[in-house]
């Protein structure tokens, strides 16, 4: 079965609650007649409630943009993947490159959020990438081996469709510096090979792997053309609607 492409818009620290309820509902509008690719959007915690209610007679996901690794208790600051499920997540963006460099996040801890998400039947969206230091340093495949196996230590999987890895080059992140799509297509085969050595084969090839890192309505096409990319995780492109309607309508 090939894998189903998945475009998702992180929106970040982004919007109020009735801006967000704006933004869905016209992404709402432009996703009507896409059948064949899932599209995902991820406001905020404070709009997640309202934005699924706008979102209600759509297809569209709606993601948190972290997961706590308890279901509740004594966690300031945090959310639980249960309260996420609550306001009608059904995915979890986690390790974003912006938790683990600006709040220190680290692979043990990325681990234990997704290992709850899945316990919650919420499907987390592992994202990896190296600093613009570790690729001139050669160590790109290194870091990346390291994020993946932390990353989904002791995890088991029924199905490939349980979870998501995102690939997010530090360097590209809201930078406009965009991975080539061969560069882009290398990483993905050797975390798609990574994935084959974690889980069987069959449950790996189910996996999606997103790349992420400045894509916009002018690169989607041949990034997503590229036979490991599996879906693109935007952040700047996608808190606009006519740049995010060219990304969901992506023709490779
Ligand atoms: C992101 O936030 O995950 C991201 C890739 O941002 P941008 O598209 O702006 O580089």
């Amino acid at each position: 079965m090939p894998r189903r492409p998945l475009l998702a818009g992180n929106w970040k620290m982004h919007l109020t609650i009735s801006e967000a309820k704006k933004l869905a509902s016209s992404i709402a509008q432009s996703a009507a007649d896409v059948q064949d690719r899932d599209v995902m959007i991820s406001p905020p915690f404070t709009a997640l409630a309202a934005v699924a209610e706008t979102l209600s007679d759509t297809n569209i996901i709606l993601a948190g943009q972290n997961a706590s690794w308890a279901a509740q208790g004594a966690f300031t600051g945090d959310i639980s993947p249960l309260m996420l499920k609550d306001a009608g997540c059904s995915m979890a963006i986690l390790g974003h490159s912006e938790r683990r460099h600006i709040f220190g996040e680290s692979n043990d801890m990325i681990n234990k959020r997704v290992q709850s998400c899945l316990s919650t039947d919420l499907v987390p969206i592992l994202c990896i990438g190296e600093t613009l230091e570790e690729r001139e340093a050669e160590n790109t495949f290194r870091v990346l081996d390291k994020q993946v196996r932390l990353g989904l230590k002791d995890v088991s999987l029924k199905t490939g469709n349980e979870i998501i890895v995102a690939y997010e080059p530090v360097w590209a992140i809201g930078t406009g510096k965009t991975a080539s799509a061969d560069q882009a297509q290398e990483v993905h085969a050797f975390v798609r090979n990574l994935l084959e050595d974690i889980f069987e084969k069959n449950i790996a090839t189910e996996i999606r792997i997103l790349y992420g890192g400045s894509v916009n309505a002018e690169n989607v096409d041949v990034l997503m053309a590229q036979k490991d990319v599996d879906g693109a995780l935007v952040g700047g492109a996608a808190l606009k609607t006519e740049s995010f309607d060219r990304i969901i309508h992506f023709q490779s």
